[in-house]
Formats: C-alpha cells, structure tokens, sequence
C-alpha cells in the first residue's frame, strides 16, 4: 500500500544505509537503526506530555540530532517547528509565540551558544530540552520544564491530515507567514520529486541546504530517504570540504540555491572528477550563464526547479535527460497543475505573462491566523495564487519574470528583475547583479542596480550602462548603479530586493 504519512513513508527493516554523517570518524546509520532511534525518541516525547497536534520547536543544527527528533514529532502526531538555530531572542520570541509551541528542543555542546537565545526568549511557556546525540541513542533531556511537566502522555499514530510541519516563509515580500502542512502534502512533494529526478535506492545526495526549510527538508533530505537512497548530512555547507565528502561518500547529486553553485564553481575543482548524475537548484533564479558554467565544469545535467513554502516545496522542474532543459525556465509542472491566470482568474493564453498559479495535493490549505492572507491566495477553483510574474511557452515550460511585488513600474510601465540581472550578469567583470526599485520623483519607481564585481575587475557605472545600452531597452538602464563587496543574503542564500535595496541606499549615503 502507498504510504500515507510519514510514519510510514521509510524503509524500516532494511541494513542499507539511510544517513551517513561526515564527522571524522564518519558514523553510518542504516533504516533498521534509525527507525529504532525514531521510536525511541517518539517515547520520549510521549512521556513529555507532547501529544497529537503539540507544537514542537526544534531549534537545531543539520545533525542526527535534528534529523531523529523531526521524524519522531510527525509520528507522535506532533507539530514540527523547525528554526534557524541562529536566530536572535526577539525572531525566537516571534516564531515560538507565533505557534504556542509546547517544547523548544536546543543543541548542547560546541552549539549551545546558539540555545541562548532559545532560553532567553522564556517570554512564552514553551519546555525547553537540550537535545543531543551521546553515540548510543539521541537524548531528549528536558532542562527546564514549562507546561509540560509531569504530564504523562500516549504514544499516538499519525494522521494523514494532520499538521506534520509548519514553517514560515521567507518573509521576502512581507511579515514571514505561517504555513501548515499535513502529511498528505508532505508525502505529495515527496513522491513528486521522486518522480522527477528518478531517485532510487541507488542514488546518495549531499545534503547542503539547511534543514529549517522546504528546499533542505523536503528536496535534500526527505524524498531520497524515502527512495531508500543515502543522505550525506554535513553540520553545514563548507565549499572546501564539500567535494571531499562528496567523493568519500560515493554521492551522486546535489540540491542547492544559485548562491552555492556559484561558490562551487569558485572553489577548486574536484579531483578525480565526481560522478555526478544531476544537480539541482532552486529557490533562487539561476542565470543562464552559471547555467551554462555548471554543466560544463562538472559535466552533469543542471535542472533548474521552482518551489516556494506553501506547495511543501517543489511546483516545476526541468526534466531530466533525455527531457530537455530550458536554461532560464523552471521547467514544467511536476505532479501539479500550473496556470497562468489573469487578476480575473481566467487562463491567459500562452506567452503572456500572468501570475503563476498552482493546484494540487502538496498545496497548504491555508496560513495560519491568516484570513486576509487566505482570502486574497485562492482562485474560486482552488488554484493558488503564487504572488510569482511568468509566462509558459508552446510546450508548457515556466518562465519566471519577477516576483509581482518586486516588479519595478516605472511610470507604468513593468520591468522584471530578474531578466536585468541575467543581461547583467553576462558582463565579464561581474560576478553578481541584482537590480530593484528605487523611488522616484518623476516615475514614482526607477532601477536600481547592486553589482559585485569578480575579483581584480574594475568597471565604472557609466561603463556599464554603456555595455547594457546594447542590450536593453532604454527605459530599463539604471538610474543608479551601486557597487558591493558582498550582496546581502538571507540565512538560506535567497536574494530579497527589498534588503538588497535598503543596504545599498544607506550605503550611499
Ligand atoms: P514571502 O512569501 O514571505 O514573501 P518567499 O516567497 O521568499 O517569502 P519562500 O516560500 O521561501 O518565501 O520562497 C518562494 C519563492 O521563491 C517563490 O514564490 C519564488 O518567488 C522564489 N523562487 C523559488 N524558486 C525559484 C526559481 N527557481 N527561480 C526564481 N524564483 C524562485
Ligand atoms: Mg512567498
């Protein structure tokens, strides 16, 4: 039978390998050992009080740690709560209040400068437990008991509506919303990823992306161990040892945003060569040229995915081989049905750019505490309305323009980002661009144009509108053009116009 929650999405009685952390010595966890330490820990939980729909923080690290007490909250029928284990007091007070959580759970050892903060934000009556890995079994050890003491709770069985996840999203346009997500979306995005990149017990992915959201979680950790392939699972991304790992542990794909396959390609190339049979990217716009940089340093297919927090991850994907790959576009629909509508709800035809809107089983029913939210993300028949500017072309490939917020409108007239900063890009002394909106007297909003130049590389502002006047329309040159040593980025490499364009102004002045 299918798997309906997550309790049931993994292979349980097999000696093959599930995670393979890189520690020096590597530990190696097969599905036999790791759904015993998942039941182990679920009894923990149990005891706690934590029952069916409690919220459970879980403020940690990539680590086994993580990995066991994510698992196990979903099969108590528990609420996962992941969180940036490097979040200040006053983001830990917002997120562990925004759900009520019951428990927070917290690293102990080298990371627990990070559970500080954890412990400072006592504002809310969350228990907080130093969660932590002794070699032998993954402790749950409750320091400072909040409500849950001395409850003593049933071991449950999830659910398939039931909330497994909730995760806000990145706050790029916004206050970050709360997303809540059953173990049917999970479990969608999960067999739709599967599906795409024909992941199998034979495949071994080097997880990079952090857990404490959907790319890490669902696409870098969840399916290929549903697929009853092997996760490599380093604390963090480091480009100096990635390759090293990678090769170690016989890994054969990646997942990550453009940030990281950039830093890759400007770290030392591998030797001997690794074994790649695709790598990923999304989350972020990947420009043709890093594209086109990619497959020919590493000699693999790169297929670019859209995905965002609501639909549980990914919506489209470029195919793999002998599908083609379109650089520039997300690919095509993957399990879901994807629309481009109209402000009325109505299909516009094919080329022309429209809000790109989604419908299928991953999909969030709603944000929490949210009903404005609700009210203006649903199409009457139930497509939801991704806030994301596109168009598909004659064989349905997606082609992202710009966020609808971030579109700059320049006295009426609309100009995307992202197709600026591939044009940018292309120039050979950059090696970043990111343009946004500036304010303006006369057209209410001009461009605005952040650039880190390669190293070595010098190029003037008038130089470079000069270069872009070959390329661009007139009216999309930019009125100012800002360089950087470093482009702002949030925690998971994700580019927001809106910061990019607050620290180049002060910046400037
Ligand atoms: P918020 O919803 O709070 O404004 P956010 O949309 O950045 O934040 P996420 O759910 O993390 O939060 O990100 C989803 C968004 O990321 C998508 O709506 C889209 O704009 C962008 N995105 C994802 N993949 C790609 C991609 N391959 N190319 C361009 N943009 C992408
Ligand atoms: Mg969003």
């Amino acid at each position: 039978m299918a798997p309906t929650t997550l309790q049931n999405a993994f292979p349980k009685d097999t000696t093959a390998t599930a995670i393979i952390i890189p520690s020096k010595p590597a530990l190696s966890i097969s599905y036999q050992r790791l759904a015993a330490d998942v039941t182990a820990f679920q009894h923990q939980l149990a005891k706690l009080g934590v029952s069916a729909q409690s919220a459970v923080s879980i403020a940690l690290p990539n680590s086994y740690e993580f990995i066991v007490s994510f698992i196990a909250a979903s099969w108590q029928r528990a609420i996962a709560a992941p969180l940036n284990p490097a979040y200040t007091q006053a983001e830990f007070e917002f997120y562990i209040d925004d759900l009520s959580s019951a428990i927070a759970l917290v690293p102990q050892g080298a990371y627990a400068k990070d559970a500080a903060a954890v412990r400072a934000a006592r504002k809310y009556k969350a228990a907080i437990a130093e969660c932590y890995f002794n070699g032998k079994e993954v402790v749950l050890d409750v320091k400072e008991a909040g409500k849950l003491a001395g409850k003593k709770g049933v071991v449950e069985s999830a659910q398939p509506e039931d909330i497994a996840l909730v995760l806000h999203t990145s706050g790029t346009t916004g206050r970050p919303k709360a997303v809540p997500l059953t173990h049917r979306n999970l479990l969608r995005t999960m067999k739709n990823i599967q599906a795409t990149y024909e992941l199998s017990p034979k495949d071994r992915t080097m997880l990079v992306m952090p857990l404490f959201h959907v790319h890490g979680l669902l696409a870098g950790f969840l399916a290929p161990l549903a697929s009853g392939g092997s996760v490599i699972v380093p604390l963090k991304f480091s480009a100096s040892e990635f390759w090293a790992d990678f090769n170690q542990h016989k890994a054969n794909w990646y997942t990550a945003v453009p940030t990281i396959h950039q830093i890759l390609l400007r770290s030392p190339i591998p030797s001997p060569k690794p074994n790649i049979r695709f790598i990923r990217s999304c989350s972020s716009p990947l420009s043709p040229k890093v594209f086109h940089e990619l497959e020919e340093t590493f000699g693999a297919p790169v297929l670019e995915a859209y995905a965002m927090t609501e639909a549980s991850h990914q919506m489209t994907s470029n195919p793999l081989p002998p599908g083609k790959r379109m650089p520039g576009s997300v690919g095509i629909g993957q399990g879901v049905e994807i629309k481009i509508l109209d402000d009325a709800g109505k299909e516009v035809p094919r080329g022309k750019e429209s809000e790109i809107c989604i419908r299928g089983e991953n999909v969030t029913k709603g944000y929490l505490n949210n009903p404005a939210a609700n009210a203006s993300s649903f199409t009457k028949d139930g497509f939801f309305r991704t806030g994301d500017q596109g168009k598909q072309d004659a064989d349905g490939y997606v082609i992202i323009t710009g966020r609808i917020k971030e579109l700059i409108n320049k006295g009426g007239e609309k100009i995307s980002p992202i197709e600026l900063d591939n044009v940018v890009a292309q120039n050979p002394a950059v090696s970043e661009a990111v343009s946004f909106a500036l304010e303006d007297e006369m057209y209410g909003q001009d461009v605005g144009l952040a650039v880190v130049l390669k190293d070595g590389k010098s190029l003037t502002a008038q130089a470079l509108k000069t270069w872009m006047a070959d390329r661009v329309a007139k009216f999309k040159l930019p009125k100012k053009i800002f360089f950087t040593d470093v482009m702002p980025k949030t925690a998971t490499g994700k580019v927001q116009r809106r910061i990019v364009a607050e620290a180049m102004l002060k910046k400037d002045q």
